[in-house]
């Protein structure tokens, strides 16, 4: 193979006659970071020596607002900042005067949460790790939707406006593809990503693909806007075909030799077919080595279900063949169940916690054989916050170089009855908290306030309002222990009536709960994103965690605060059930005895939430006990929750899961 010599020669870049690009890519600067990696791994990627994973996934959130974030001499148009996001309080009056300046790059927005907060932690991590992979998403043209507060409302979805030829580091390149479908072809044009590792020394491309050309009539062009959004079934089938499909052609045009195609999510299960429908002599059995599936929810609207109809629409005689053959419910159904399709295309299948393999193993009998376990993580230096990294390096001696090896976190145990250690540690979380709350100083947030976050996607079975069940009871706890201060986050799906009245629910308690005398404060941010994520799972001093045991798959975003020594009170369900024997917090409420899997929700709402009650009571006493007139009480239980934290944020990284995929997905040494 002949040897390139430049980025120039190796990715083919759109034509660029304003030479929009020239000033951010020159010989060896790539938006500021180094391009001799690049050029490396383009090299060996092509060169197809090593074993190479294609890894497939509808989004990925990348953190590029704090994490590795190119810079780029080229404006960047304003559509590409995020500058504020309203917050709705019980300070009433401070929500009318003010807004939470953020005032930073917006995330690359191909995202719409923990799946692709995921998706973009794992080929950071396999670019940590050297991995040869190369990654498959979608430019979402309008992001997934910006959410703006509507007084008490509830939330109004706004379309996200961003611009794509501006933003640090994304390069649309001229190779375009063409989706062949039934009646009409798809044409698709690629943009590239680099994910750089976190020293910079590698990086994993991922590979983007878009349907806004002028080559396909305005409904094609559409296509590729909304993430989740499409309002019709010839959307969301088409979506899922161009990611899959779309996404073969894609490593086709580029060249890239792949081992194993790694289906994040069923979304992307038309790929088998793209690869086998192309190769009709073989047997499409034998490609089942080239294919592995990770199934992220036991959530029934989570697996995308069609009719055979519907796929006969753009599908071509021949694929409806694979399509029937591996895809059907069941031999004699006539929908097609991309869970099941990918089920049956993939050599290896995993659910992303031990809890969830066990519900996955009840939901698909005929699978349980196969089914694996393999616990999802977080990328640890993405959210660990610069407090907690700094304290760790002064104890680096004995924890070792967690940054390269955040397995090595486990080590701080050691540090247990250390009194420095000890005392270093609850003023590294001081100062996250000072900074959460210099951040929303104008509610006069209070540093030394006990304070709890409830922050993910607002879903029914995540039950939201949890908390909120019964204000007398908090401000009786308040009164009797403590003052309190709750933190609400989240977007309700646009098209989910039920998740919208829970935001409704959260801001009308909001509403009635004014001038508590400073013992209960409870503020919702608005516009739920990783931005916000990261400042709330390193700046609270408890991630409230209550979904309804047995539908949360795994979780990640407690795992983000046990990286920022952040406490648990948690309902047993996804990751915790691996975890809640190690000290890291407070678990309560319902749980799942593995026996009754059903798909009806029934909420629980009042048993659990007096259950949370009593757990966050006793957690206050605790909290209250640690740091009082006296000063901090070093020996506090609260502290040792906090060392066992970290010493887990040892286990729950993608580092650990990575080798996991390694050699129990990948084969590889
Ligand atoms: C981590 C993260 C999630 C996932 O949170 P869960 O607790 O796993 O539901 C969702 N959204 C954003 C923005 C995140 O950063």
């Amino acid at each position: 193979m002949k040897s390139h010599n430049s980025l120039q020669e190796l990715v083919r870049i759109k034509d660029d006659p304003q030479g929009r690009y020239a000033a951010d890519i020159h010989d060896d600067v790539y938006f500021g970071f180094p391009v001799a990696p690049v050029l490396a791994a383009e090299r060996a990627l092509l060169a197809g020596k090593q074993k190479t994973i294609a890894y497939f996934s509808m989004e990925y959130g990348l953190a590029t607002s704090f994490y590795n974030g190119f810079t780029s001499v080229r404006p960047v148009s304003d559509a590409n900042r995020v500058i504020e996001n309203e917050v709705f309080s019980n300070e009433r009056i401070a929500d009318y005067l003010f807004s939470l300046k953020v005032d930073a790059l917006v995330d690359l927005p191909i995202y719409s949460g923990g799946l692709g907060v995921l998706a973009g932690d794992t080929i950071k991590t396999a670019a940590d790790m050297k991995l040869p992979m190369v990654a498959i998403g979608i430019l979402w043209s309008k992001g997934y939707f910006k959410q703006r507060f509507w007084f008490k409302f509830g939330q109004l979805p706004e379309e996200m406006k961003w611009d794509p030829w501006t933003f640090p580091g994304l390069i649309p390149l001229e190779d375009k593809v063409k989706l062949e479908l039934k009646n009409k072809d798809i044409y698709l044009r690629l943009w590239k990503y680099y994910v750089y590792s976190r020293t910079r020394d590698h990086v994993v491309p991922l590979i983007l693909l878009d349907s806004n050309v002028e080559e396909n009539d305005e409904a094609g062009r559409r296509l590729t806007d909304k993430l989740y959004r499409s309002d019709d079934v010839s959307g969301r089938i088409l979506q899922r075909l161009i990611l899959g499909m779309g996404g073969i052609r894609a490593l086709e045009e580029l060249k890239y030799p792949v081992s194993i195609h790694h289906l994040n999510e069923g979304h992307a299960a038309f790929a088998f077919v793209r690869k086998a429908g192309d190769d009709p002599g073989t047997d499409p059995d034998a490609l089942k080595s080239q294919f592995a599936y990770t199934c992220h929810t036991p959530v029934p609207a989570g697996h995308d279900r069609f009719s055979v109809g519907e796929c006969e629409a753009y599908l071509n005689p021949q694929d409806m063949a694979l399509v029937k053959r591996y895809g059907l419910e069941s031999p004699e159904s006539s929908v097609v169940n991309l869970t099941v399709l990918a089920m049956n295309t993939a050599s290896s299948v995993n659910a992303v916690s031990w809890k969830h393999g066990e519900v996955m193993k009840l939901q698909f009998p005929a699978y349980k054989e196969r089914i694996k376990a393999i616990t999802n993580g977080v990328h640890f230096s993405t959210w660990v916050s610069e407090p907690i990294l700094k304290f760790l390096d002064k104890f680096g001696k004995d924890v070792g170089d967690y940054r390269h090896d955040p397995r090595l976190l486990t080590h701080v145990l050691s540090l247990k009855d250390n009194h420095a250690f000890r005392k270093a540690l609850w003023e590294a979380h001081r100062e996250n908290k000072k900074g959460l709350a210099g951040m929303l100083g104008r509610w006069r947030l209070k540093e030394d306030v006990l304070t709890v976050a409830w922050a993910r996607r607002i879903a029914a079975y995540k039950r939201p309002s949890l908390i909120l069940q019964d204000i007398d009871r908090l401000m009786d706890i308040a009164k009797r222990v403590g003052p309190l201060q709750i933190l609400f986050a989240g977007k309700a799906h646009p098209n989910d009536n039920i998740a919208f009245t829970y935001v409704n629910e959260i801001m009308n308690t909001i509403d009635k709960t004014q001038d508590q005398d400073g013992l209960l404060k409870i503020l919702m941010l608005e516009n739920y994103d990783i931005y916000i994520a990261k400042m709330l799972v390193s700046g609270v001093d408890i991630w409230l965690n209550n979904p309804l045991p047995p539908y949360e798959a795994s979780g990640t975003s407690g795992m983000k605060a046990i990286a920022n020594a952040v406490v648990q009170l948690s309902t047993v369900d996804g990751w915790i059930v691996e975890a809640k024997d190690s000290g890291i917090g407070k678990f309560f409420g319902y749980e799942d005895t593995g026996r009754g899997y059903t798909d009806g929700l029934a909420l629980r709402l009042s048993e659990d939430s007096s259950d949370l009650y009593a757990s966050l009571e006793d957690m206050a006493r605790l909290y209250y006990g640690t740091n009082d007139k006296d000063g901090i009480h070093v020996q506090s239980a609260w502290i040792d929750m906090m060392i066992h934290c970290l010493a887990e944020a040892g286990r729950f990284n993608t580092f650990r899961m990575l080798h996991e995929y390694k050699s129990q997905v990948w084969d590889m040494k």
